[in-house]
């Protein structure tokens, strides 16, 4: 096996372990193929878990091959998602231990949407959930940001457009059709996520928030999605952290599953703040 047929198997030995915990819960909504302003529509590569491999590629930022991976994060249907196991409860998980951000990069946002949503509201509510993460990453919740992890943003109105083949250095967000039946949001990481843990590192996220199959709100309106709480848990994935599926974790933002008018994930529980604060 050559060197980096190895590097290949291991880097995807870890996120391995979180597609064990994964239940498929349909939420019966249609795949639509509108697309909205703000980017193209959205396809996910087809697989059973939530955490769906990309493949390895070029970063052209750091001049090194890295994996790929989109993570989908799902409506809780009607019988429920995730299960109560026994035992010791640990509500954190990373996509794999110590791949975080080592450089500080920016980010852009394509605010549109077709759910009235505004332009100003998206593009602050997201630095204010980030800013949730840099205040829970030494600990402290209150303290304001502990760690700068993913720099600042601007807005543009140009198209956007996840990266699912390769990174392209810029980590965009916007509005569009997810062409995966129940899915609300998708955030793509690519990064190095096997190997020895030092050298482990995100290098970029995008995240794409559906308004084709749902209506959004910000205010936790009924029907629809609050997109504050959606966006704090997307940017969980965005800053390494792993969904959770025991539902005995349903109280902490990285619970894998959402519903309608739900702001329980707005706010950080403490093993979110744990997790943060692990990793960073
Ligand atoms: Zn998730």
């Amino acid at each position: 096996m050559t060197q980096y047929a190895r590097a290949v198997r291991k880097l995807k030995s870890p996120i391995a372990l979180l597609l064990g915990l994964v239940l498929a819960v349909t939420a019966g909504v249609s795949a639509a193929t509108t697309a909205s302003a703000a980017g193209k529509p959205v396809s996910v590569p087809p697989g059973a878990g939530d955490v769906r491999p990309l493949g390895v590629a070029f970063d052209p930022g750091s001049g090194r091959l890295v994996q790929g991976y989109a993570i989908v994060h799902r409506k809780k249907n009607a019988r429920g998602g995730g299960q109560a196991r026994q035992g010791k409860i640990q509500c954190y998980g990373f996509l794999a231990k110590n791949a975080k951000w080592k450089t500080v990069e920016p980010w852009v946002v394509n605010p549109g949407n077709t759910s009235g949503l505004t332009d100003a509201f998206v593009a602050s509510n997201l630095a204010a959930d980030i800013a949730k993460w840099e205040d829970a990453a030494d600990g402290a919740v209150g303290s304001g940001p502990g760690v700068n992890i993913l720099g600042g943003g601007t807005t543009t109105s140009n198209p956007l457009a996840v990266d699912n083949a390769a990174p392209d250095n810029v980590n965009e967000v916007y509005f569009a059709a997810i062409d995966e039946p129940g899915a609300i949001a998708v955030t793509t990481v690519w990064g190095i996520f096997g190997g020895p843990t030092f050298q482990r590192e995100l290098v970029e996220w995008d995240q794409v928030y559906d308004d084709a199959d749902y209506g959004w709100s910000d205010s936790g309106a009924a029907g629809k999605m609050d997109f504050e709480n959606i966006a704090t848990h997307e940017l969980g994935h965005s800053v390494g952290l792993g969904d959770l599926y025991n539902s005995a974790c349903a109280s902490e933002t990285m619970y894998g599953y959402a519903g309608f008018g739900e702001t329980q994930k707005r706010d950080l529980n403490t093993g979110d703040i744990t997790g943060a604060n692990k990793l960073y």
